[in-house]
């Protein structure tokens, strides 16, 4: 059986604002409109109950991340329930977050998240005009004004040390890094997840010129020389990340070195699909071929199908490029959906290939440095 080690929930299909380089919405799979709105209660039921033998099956603990569309459109009295519900299935000891865009957060949704001891990540690019350029409204409305305040609420919660779990920030290579960086330590974030921006070797990323070019890679070197000069650093995971690879130590997220995380998704119908953010590559690619649902199948059957295993593997890079890379350990080969190429498919390096190097090499050599040093 694949060690799962994130289920990923879809709670809400739809979302209250309509971010422009979304995969759900904006990148040409339409799927979640034949999704139900909301994760219904029976399957919550259904869901709690198969978490329960998972947990049995496997002694490796998972974590629960509570996902949408915008996953506190639930509202507070079917969020109480869905929590209350999987809490009775998994101990406090294993993780439940939300990811949200922040618009909805309240004292009610917080105490809430308190009482079954679920954290929060919060989705801001960055200062107002960055974040507005693309976190907008169904009508283009700005919304960072609001995610502020939502932002607010939960560091001022009694335990807001626990419930903020930290901030998702897309990179926009047009930005200076040195801006958002600071932007964000004078916010108080514990903690920044800069994701590259969603693309792939058909349709290239935003701000990406070419293959061959390094617009991200720059960003973050950049961004990794206003990190090192600050002496009290909020933590920067994919940084954090690259460097403990580059000593020879595993990443905690898909995205970069070799670790295969075990990831599965369940859509708000009950379906279990592959990583959702598979979407962007084409129309369905985050289906299996198995009808599998959380109504009619067992998840550890799931997790220990071939179907399921093969899907897992392609987090693994099949190009010959990457397999002969000597940074492949560090790199990983980037999250799949950015290898995509039509023809070819997966079977090619990132379409961040160069920006990986870049930034790796950098990291390298500063290593390097500090090592002729000591
Ligand atoms: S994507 Fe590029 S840097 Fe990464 S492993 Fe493949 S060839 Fe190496």
């Amino acid at each position: 059986m694949v060690e799962i080690d994130t289920i990923l929930i879809k709670v809400a299909s739809q979302c209250n604002i309509n971010c422009s380089y979304c995969y759900v919405y904006n990148m040409g799979d339409d799927s979640w409109a034949d999704m139900p709105n909301f994760i219904s209660q029976e399957t919550i039921e259904s869901i709690t109950k198969e978490l329960a033998d998972l947990k049995s099956a496997q002694q490796h603990p998972f974590a629960i991340v509570l996902h949408g569309g915008e996953p506190l459109l639930l509202g507070s009295r079917r969020l109480e329930f869905l929590l209350h519900s999987i809490r009775t299935a998994i101990p406090d000891s294993y993780c439940i977050s939300i990811q949200t865009n922040g618009m909805l957060i309240s004292g009610k949704i917080l105490n809430l998240c308190s009482k079954y001891k679920t954290s929060i990540s919060v989705s801001l690019d960055g200062p107002e005009s960055i974040h507005n350029a693309n976190r907008v409204g169904r009508k283009g409305e700005r919304t960072y004004s609001r995610v502020i305040e939502g932002i607010n609420k939960l560091k001022s919660h009694p335990d807001a040390s626990f419930l903020f779990a930290g901030l998702l920030a897309v990179i926009d290579p047009t930005s200076s890094p040195h801006t958002i960086y600071n932007f964000f330590k004078d916010l108080g974030a514990p903690n920044v997840d800069f994701l590259y921006r969603d693309g792939n070797h058909d349709k290239l990323p935003f701000g990406k010129a070419s293959f061959q070019s390094t617009e991200y890679g720059t960003w973050l070197a950049e961004l990794l020389d206003v990190y090192l000069a600050d002496q009290n650093p909020i933590k920067i995971r994919i940084l954090d990340d690259i460097v403990r690879l580059a000593l020879g130590g595993i990443g905690i997220k898909e995205g970069v070195g070799v670790t295969d995380f075990g990831i599965a998704v369940i859509d708000t119908d009950g379906s279990v699909t592959k990583n959702d953010t598979l979407k962007s590559s084409y129309k369905g690619a985050d289906r299996f071929l198995a009808p599998w649902n959380i109504h009619t199948h067992r998840l550890i059957d799931i997790f220990s199908s071939r179907e399921f295993a093969d899907s897992h593997k392609l987090q693994r890079p099949t190009s010959l490029i990457c397999q002969t890379c000597p940074e492949l350990q560090i790199c990983g080969g980037g999250m799949p959906l950015h290898r995509w190429k039509s023809g070819s498919q997966y079977d090619n390096p990132s379409v961040y290939c160069n920006d990986q190097l870049l930034i790796i090499n950098k990291v390298k050599s500063i290593l390097c440095g500090i090592q002729q040093c000591t």
